[in-house]
């Protein structure tokens, strides 16, 4: 007998039909004797539905009142699951994440787990009953309604796992596992038997929405294997897991991208000790996170100054600028918030040398000019111009054989 938790996300749960299906499903493992606990999220598009209802009520709604109504998404659907559940004769019981005290620090909007006291889950499982909890959602100290970032259930389920010490943590959504890319953008890519916890949070942080990233960090910290599959056909997955010794290391295990960056250029800023913190001292402290930096060789005196930001962030941080570039005596700002990262990453670049320059020479011959370029040990990253998003990402995997494998026929 094992314990299992199991995360459906929005479409997995986005109808009655659907909600019954995970409950066929979730009985089937009870049946052969594991004890299940299920997150679920909202409904899918439902969150989105809320962002914009308490738009159209405040542009920019407090974020206390607005977790409140977010948090309703994923209340209706354990609800829900517990009463197919129940229809079907397993016994099963939901709780809100204040109920099983989901507890997080006070960052409403994208909220942190701190704790979680198992003592109610572990009771209700020993009832012999299906624990429904609600994802993306907890409390704080004061018994706030929280919430934790977009994606943010993949991550109430990797904490409980955690907590509760499961042999496995099972993320099912919409696609059969993590693949070497998004398969919406590249219909070649192909589906991994494993990925590193090392490369998954690379491709999480640098744009692969399959799993939030604070879920691949908690399962790497606290161990917990877990396992990305379909909630629409059986397969195995992917798992993600610690690189073994041994372990046969492809030089690139997939290729991320990220279409909500916006670029920002100080140009002409006097070239003098200092300046680099002049400018981003300030958009720091407006809280606006700064990815890539790139500040060029100084000529005649002068240097240009570029980074990324997120794409919401722009203007904010675009207003910020042209007042810092005026005290600095700058001769200009100059965005586009028009451009997407596309990244390649794999802990097997470690020991090849000429991916940089491979992946260069691919953009290359596809006539896509690259704005900027960053490197790690396991990935590299370049800045393009939005529409060449998907002709880049194709020719990189098609350029790094990461296709399908050939099926040869008789
Ligand atoms: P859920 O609602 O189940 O949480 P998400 O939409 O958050 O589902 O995540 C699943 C989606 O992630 C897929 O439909 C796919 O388009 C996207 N995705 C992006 N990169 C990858 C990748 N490398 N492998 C698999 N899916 C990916
Ligand atoms: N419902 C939330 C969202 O859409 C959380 C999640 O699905 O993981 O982001
Ligand atoms: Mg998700």
């Amino acid at each position: 007998m094992s314990l299992i938790v199991q995360k459906y996300g929005g479409t997995s749960v986005g109808s009655v039909e659907r909600i019954e299906a995970v409950a066929k499903k979730v009985g089937s493992f009870k049946a052969q004797g594991d004890d299940v606990v299920v997150v679920v999220s909202a409904m899918s598009g439902e969150t989105n539905r809320l962002v914009e209802l308490a738009q159209s009520m405040d542009a920019q709604p407090d974020s206390r009142e607005l977790d409140v109504l977010l948090s309703t998404g994923e209340q209706t659907t354990i609800a829900l699951l517990a009463m197919a559940l129940k229809k079907r004769g397993v016994p099963a019981r939901s709780f809100t994440g204040g109920q099983v005290h989901i507890l997080t620090d006070s960052a409403h909007n994208k909220a942190r787990i701190v704790d979680i006291d198992k003592k109610r889950v572990s009771e209700a499982l020993a009832a012999g009953e299906v624990v429904v909890v609600a994802g993306f959602q907890g409390v704080d100290e004061q018994g706030n309604i929280t919430t934790l970032g977009r994606g943010g259930s993949d991550t109430t389920a990797v904490a409980l796992a955690a907590a509760l010490e499961a042999d496995e943590c099972q993320i099912y959504t919409d696609v059969d596992g993590v693949y070497t890319t998004d398969p919406r953008v590249e219909p070649k890519a192909r589906r991994l038997d494993r990925i590193t916890f090392e490369e998954m949070m690379e491709m999480a942080s640098l744009g692969s929405k399959v799993l939030q990233i604070r879920a691949v960090e908690f399962a790497g910290k606290y161990n917990v294997p877990l396992r990305v599959l379909s909630s629409f056909e059986d397969g195995q997955g992917t798992l993600i897991s610690f690189e073994e010794e041994g372990m046969e290391q492809v030089r690139i295990s997939g290729i991320a991208f990220n279409r909500d960056e916006a670029k920002l250029t100080v140009l002409g800023v006097p070239d003098h000790p200092g300046v680099a913190y002049q400018i981003l001292g300030p958009i720091g402290d407006a809280n606006v996170e700064v990815d890539m930096i790139i500040q060029n060789v100084g000529a005649d005196d002068t240097t240009d100054f570029t980074f990324t930001v997120h794409r919401n962030d722009y203007q904010r941080a675009q207003t910020i600028l042209k007042k810092v570039a005026k005290e600095l005596g700058a001769r200009e700002v100059i965005g586009d918030d028009k451009i997407v990262k596309i990244s390649l990453v794999g802990v097997g670049m470690r020991s090849h040398a000429g991916i940089a320059s491979k992946m260069f020479e691919l953009l290359a011959k596809e006539a896509i000019n690259i704005r900027m370029i960053s490197t790690s040990e396991i990935k590299v990253s370049v800045v393009v111009d939005e529409k060449y998003l998907e002709l880049g990402v194709r020719a990189l995997h098609s350029g790094f054989d990461l296709e399908q494998p050939v099926e040869i026929s008789q």
